[in-house]
């Protein structure tokens, strides 16, 4: 078989990486309109945009991961949803090495609203419930990288402890306001109820006003915007997206599993449930496999 000239092939594939960085910048600079998803969804499939080759390639997609305590004691009916510290390093440090950078959960939520995609490979970090290790045993690891992260607070809890975990044991202590006060920049908030009621089960004119409390109370405190939710225990249906939207919320996440698309409802987001027992293999498992499910089992199912 004939093989072409090597200085013939360098031009092309010269040329192709320029056209394929012209169109990477269109997509990303151009103003948002639904055919740059349409393009970049062919060129996608057409292979032309592997994540491994061109990391600042513009993407559509972006995993959404759930944490909540990071810690090593507590329960063992808790187990499933407290990490180990050096686990948690070992993921953080994946993610550096894999070449992901974090985005801010409003800043995601501005991408989908404009139906806009964002540049490289992005993820959005979660915690939920605003344990007192996520300062001790989170932010370090997530100021060594300079990743960013939302922590979902519960507004008349904080302080004191998780009082919904009181029947699996002794109750693990929430940070307080100066330590939330203090936390790094880097760290945006976004509201968990008043007291973590499963939403659900609350009257539309509570869930109202408990939403619109929640908000209120951390707003007034931190001097800052709070337009994103969590719901405790993922529990949310219609009614509830509802409720919570017309009470001011902007952007909601839940447990359900999946990785966050443009297109998404802004108020049901999917996450990526990170379990107690997620080791540094099935981190990467995941990781490489582009956040699917492992072996079939469900990794977001519901949760605290
Ligand atoms: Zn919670």
């Amino acid at each position: 078989m004939p093989q072409r000239p090597p200085g013939q092939s360098v031009i092309c594939h010269l040329s192709f990486v320029m056209l394929r960085s012209a169109i990477g910048y269109w997509l990303c600079a151009a103003p948002s309109a639904t055919i740059h998803l349409l393009v970049l969804d062919l060129w996608r499939n057409l292979g032309l945009f592997p994540e491994t080759d061109m990391p600042d390639a513009p993407t559509s997609s972006v995993p959404i991961l759930m944490y909540h305590r990071i810690a090593t004691d507590g329960p063992s009916g808790l187990a499933r949803w407290r990490l180990a510290p050096d686990l948690f390093a070992a993921h953080m440090e994946a993610l550096h090495r894999a070449g992901y950078q974090t985005i801010k959960l409003e800043d995601w939520a501005d991408a989908i609203d404009q139906r806009r995609p964002v540049q490289g490979k992005r993820i959005v970090l979660t915690f939920d419930d605003g344990y007192s290790d996520f300062l001790t045993d989170a932010v370090p690891l997530l100021r060594r990288y300079d990743f960013s992260a939302t922590m979902f607070l519960v507004a008349e809890r904080i302080g004191q402890t998780a009082l919904w975990d009181a029947g699996f044991g002794e109750p693990a202590p929430l940070m307080g306001w100066e330590e939330i006060k203090s936390l790094p920049k880097e760290i945006e908030f976004g509201a968990h109820s008043c007291t973590h009621q499963k939403m659900t089960e609350m009257a539309p004119t509570d869930l109202w006003e408990d939403t619109v409390k929640t908000r209120k109370i951390l707003e007034q405190s931190l001097g800052v915007l709070i337009p994103t939710l969590a719901y405790p225990y993922g529990d949310q249906n219609e009614s509830v997206r509802q409720i919570v939207r017309e009470a001011g919320t902007r952007a909601a996440v839940t447990t359900e599993s999946g990785v966050s698309k443009l297109g998404d409802d802004l108020l049901q987001l999917p996450r990526i449930e990170i379990g107690g027992d997620c080791t540094a293999e099935k981190f990467n498992w995941l990781m490489e496999h582009d956040w699917k499910e492992a072996d079939g089992q469900s990794v977001g199912v519901e949760s605290l």
